[in-house]
C-alpha cells in the first residue's frame, strides 16, 4: 500500500533530533487527527521563521529585536560550548554577565578546527572594550583543554583576564549534566589560566 501523505509526514518528522521511526509514525497519526496539534506545528513554524542568532554572542534572538544576552553586564563574558551549558550556568543564578557560545570544542579528529568556532567573534567583543574578564566554562577533557589553550593564546594580546571554572568537577563530565551546586562552586572557585 502507498502510504502517501502519511509517509511524507513520517519522513519529515524523522529529521527532528531524537525522533525514531516509531515515534515519527505516532506523531504523524496524531497530527493528522488532532487540530490542536496541527495548530502547534503552524505556531512552531511561525516562531522559527522569526528566529535568528546574535552575530556577537551566538544566542538566539527574534529577528529585529535586541539580544537579551548582550543586554546583560558586559564586563564579564562566560564562554560555553553549547546552549545546554549556557542554560546550566544561567540556572545557578550566580552569573549575571554575558555568555558567548563557542559552538563546539576543538577536535581535529572529528574535523572541528579553531576556525569552526566563534573565537573571532569573541575576540571582537573583547577588543571592542569594556570587558574585564573572560571565564572559560569548558570541560576538563582533551578537547576542552585544547580549546582553553587556543582561546588563551587568542585573547592574550588584549590583556583581558582569562579564567576557567574550577576543577572541582569530575573530569570528562559535561557541564550540562552537573547540578546547580557543583556548577556554582566551580564558577566561584575559578582560576586564572596561565
Ligand atoms: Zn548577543
Amino acid at each position: 500500500m502507498d502510504y502517501g501523505i502519511v509517509r511524507r509526514l513520517v519522513e519529515t518528522l524523522r529529521h527532528l533530533p531524537g525522533v525514531s521511526q516509531r515515534l515519527a509514525e505516532r506523531i504523524a497519526f496524531s497530527l493528522l487527527q488532532d487540530p490542536d496539534a496541527q495548530h502547534a506545528v503552524a505556531e512552531l513554524s511561525t516562531i522559527l521563521g522569526g528566529a535568528s542568532s546574535c552575530v556577537e554572542c551566538g544566542w538566539f534572538i527574534e529577528k529585529g529585536k535586541p539580544c537579551a544576552n548582550c543586554a546583560r553586564d558586559r564586563r564579564v563574558i562566560c564562554v560555553v560550548e553549547s546552549f545546554s551549558d549556557l542554560i546550566g550556568i544561567d540556572r545557578t543564578g550566580e552569573f549575571d554577565g554575558t555568555f558567548h557560545l563557542l559552538g563546539g570544542l576543538i577536535a581535529p579528529l572529528e574535523g572541528l578546527l579553531p576556525e569552526d568556532l566563534t573565537g573571532d567573534a569573541l575576540l571582537r567583543r573583547v577588543t571592542a572594550g569594556g570587558v574585564e574578564e573572560v571565564i572559560l566554562a569548558l570541560p576538563a577533557t582533551i578537547e576542552g583543554e585544547a580549546t582553553v589553550h587556543y582561546l588563551h593564546e587568542l585573547l592574550a594580546p588584549t590583556g583581558v583576564a582569562v579564567t576557567r571554572i574550577a576543577r572541582g568537577m569530575p573530569s570528562n563530565s559535561k557541564i550540562e549534566y552537573l547540578d546547580r551546586k557543583t556548577i556554582g562552586h566551580a564558577l566561584r572557585e575559578r582560576v586564572k589560566v596561565s
